[in-house]
């Protein structure tokens, strides 16, 4: 497995980063996740676009260009195989004695590792995942693809320890999204989910979601739901790079209306599939 290191390709397991990477000190740092459908990453100017937004919203600079990124992913994509794939790409403050305080003069380490994607369970999409609420406990700025992720990560094992696959955050009495998703839910026919603020990633999927959404004359609102009507809810989903779109069944042990996959999200899946296998990026 081939990785990508301040500069240079090389194997996994030769790549090499300081103890006092401010990445591993200070969690400093902000990142993006890719996928790759038969050697094409998918949605590849989104995530660079985000990639600077997150970048500017930590005081960071960009160590490429877009095009010089676009070549290092492809790059790393055919040493790594082809095929689908994630790809995984970090950029921290870089090396420096450990110090709250911004250092100077530092480049950012850049970090970018591809790994196969892993199929999903099939009883994911056929009878759909398990899913608990939680308190939102991360900090206000959830709109930065920050690595700082202990909050997301305490949240998902809560999830785990349950048996569910997701932990849908609440913050203020209002579903914000999952601790590694956006989510979604159905109320009377119409489909909600969380506007693109400071208490929400901008997912793309969740852009491509809302695209086809339109396409297909299903009716949306980017308005939160509350606890309440999230638990009456007819449908909910979440969405996200690895993911794509999954359908909770199970809500805090209790069946989601009929405890199947709903309509609407069978057909936002059918419409997802088409874009992906049509090539379309
Ligand atoms: N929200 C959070 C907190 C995430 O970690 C992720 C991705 O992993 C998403 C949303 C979904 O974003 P995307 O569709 O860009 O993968």
């Amino acid at each position: 497995n081939t990785v990508f290191l301040n500069g240079d390709f090389m194997h996994a397991d030769q790549a090499r980063v300081s103890v006092f990477d401010r990445g591993f000190l200070l969690g400093d740092g902000v990142y993006e996740v890719i996928p790759v459908y038969a050697g094409r990453p998918f949605r590849l100017i989104q995530h660079l676009q985000r990639l600077q937004r997150s970048l500017d919203g930590v005081r960071m600079k960009n160590s490429y260009s877009d095009d010089k990124w676009s070549d290092i992913i492809a790059q790393l994509v055919t040493e790594n195989g082809q095929g689908d794939q994630a790809v995984y790409l970090q950029v921290t403050r870089g090396v420096a004695p450990r110090d709250h305080v911004f250092p100077e003069g530092v480049e950012p380490t850049a970090f970018v590792m591809s790994n196969p994607i892993k199929p999903l369970p099939e009883s994911y999409k056929r009878d759909g995942i398990k899913a608990i609420t939680v308190e939102d406990i991360r900090w206000s700025q959830c709109d930065i693809k920050a690595i700082t992720l202990l909050p997301n990560s305490l949240l998902r094992q809560k999830a785990q320890d349950v048996g569910a696959q997701e932990a849908l955050l609440i913050r203020d009495g209002f579903m914000t999204e999952g601790s590694a998703s956006n989510s979604y839910a159905v109320l009377d026919g119409v489909l909600y989910t969380a506007p693109k603020d400071e208490k929400v990633l901008p997912g793309i999927t969740r852009d491509l979601v809302l695209e086809l959404a339109d396409k297909a004359g299903i009716n949306y609102r980017e308005q939160a739901v509350s606890d309440a009507d999230l638990h009456r809810a007819e449908e909910i989903w979440i969405s996200s790079s690895t993911r794509e779109v999954l359908p909770v069944t199970t809500l805090d042990d209790k069946p989601v209306a009929t405890g199947k996959p709903g309509p609407i999200w069978q057909q936002i899946d059918a419409l997802y599939q088409r874009y992906k296998q049509e090539g379309k990026v």
